[in-house]
């Protein structure tokens, strides 16, 4: 059984016009500046529209698969591409945009097949939604229905295309779709990159809570648990926080098990034993809003 932690892997789906594209030229932008190497798979057009020069950044290495939809004609190609990168690049991360019109689910289901399920870590389904779109009701098909329903994390962009008092209505509309997901909104598909990454377990914390990435929505916290908990009640007590992400290494009552978390989806896989220092320590994200009772 695989313990390792594995290459996290993003899926960015959303309608033509959603910011994909934007999206993924900030994952592009973040990595180099954090020195990581990133391979991009991408499955439009639009992403020739990405700088020619972030994607010729040394550590990047991009792939356009066209000709076809990733999440269905081109799926074997896709696995293919994927296990091509990791031998060539040997990526801190792998980040695939789908066309405008693929099932997130269905390309994450690639992720699961082998050889890449033997070496693919965290993997989630950010979903963009157009905020205009939405309260204009254009395109609101089965595709795009499928695509909510589908999302670890929505992210609903151009707000500030919409009046500010029509959000939770548009969110309240997502919602009768994808009760679960948490839903972030976004301009220019601004979005905290903490939300888009497993949180980082380190073996060291010298006292005050990292907050290098401190976001004003979102703060990363670490929880103790106790050795011996049964993974129900884990997985209970994770729920209960809200986290937007988690990721640790508990003790429970079945065995060493890797915690990794996306909004509602929590999977506990069996790991070996931790180091020491890691065991019993589980690090999420969180809605700053969503913490008990701030005052005011
Ligand atoms: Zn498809």
């Amino acid at each position: 059984m695989q313990a390792r932690p594995g290459i996290p892997t993003l899926v960015v789906s959303g309608f033509l016009g959603s910011g994909k594209t934007t999206l993924v030229r900030c994952l592009l932008e973040e990595s180099i500046a954090r020195g990581e190497k990133l391979a991009v798979v991408t499955n439009e057009f639009g992403a020739l529209g990405i700088d020619r020069a972030l994607l010729g950044a040394a550590g990047v290495r991009s792939v356009e698969l066209a000709g076809g939809c990733v999440c269905c004609e081109l799926s074997d190609e896709l696995v293919d591409t994927l296990e091509a990168l990791r031998r060539e690049l040997a990526p801190d991360r792998i980040v695939i945009e789908t066309s405008g019109l693929a099932l997130p689910y269905q390309t994450q289901l690639s992720l699961w097949r082998p050889p890449v399920s033997e070496w693919v870590g965290d993997d989630m389904a950010v979903v963009l939604v157009n905020a205009e779109q939405l309260a204009e009701g254009r395109d609101l098909d089965e595709t795009f229905a499928q695509q909510v329903s589908a999302a670890d994390l929505l992210l609903l962009n151009q707000i500030d295309r919409v009046p500010a008092d029509a959000l939770p209505q548009l969110e309240a509309r997502l919602r009768e779709i994808e009760p679960e997901a948490p839903i972030v909104r976004a301009r220019h598909a601004r979005v905290d990159p903490a939300l888009l990454r497993p949180p980082e377990v380190r073996p060291c914390r010298h006292g005050a809570p990292d907050r290098a990435h401190a976001h004003e929505s979102f703060e990363t916290a670490e929880l103790a648990i106790e050795p011996g908990i049964a993974p129900d009640a884990l997985v209970a007590r994770l729920r209960a926080l809200g986290a937007l992400r988690a990721k640790g290494f508990v003790a429970t009552s079945d065995g060493a098990r890797l915690v990794q978390g996306v909004g509602r989806r929590i999977e506990l896989s069996p790991a070996a034993p931790p180091e020491p220092r890691l065991a019993g320590r589980v690090v999420v994200v969180l809605r700053r809003a969503s913490r008990a009772a701030s005052p005011a």
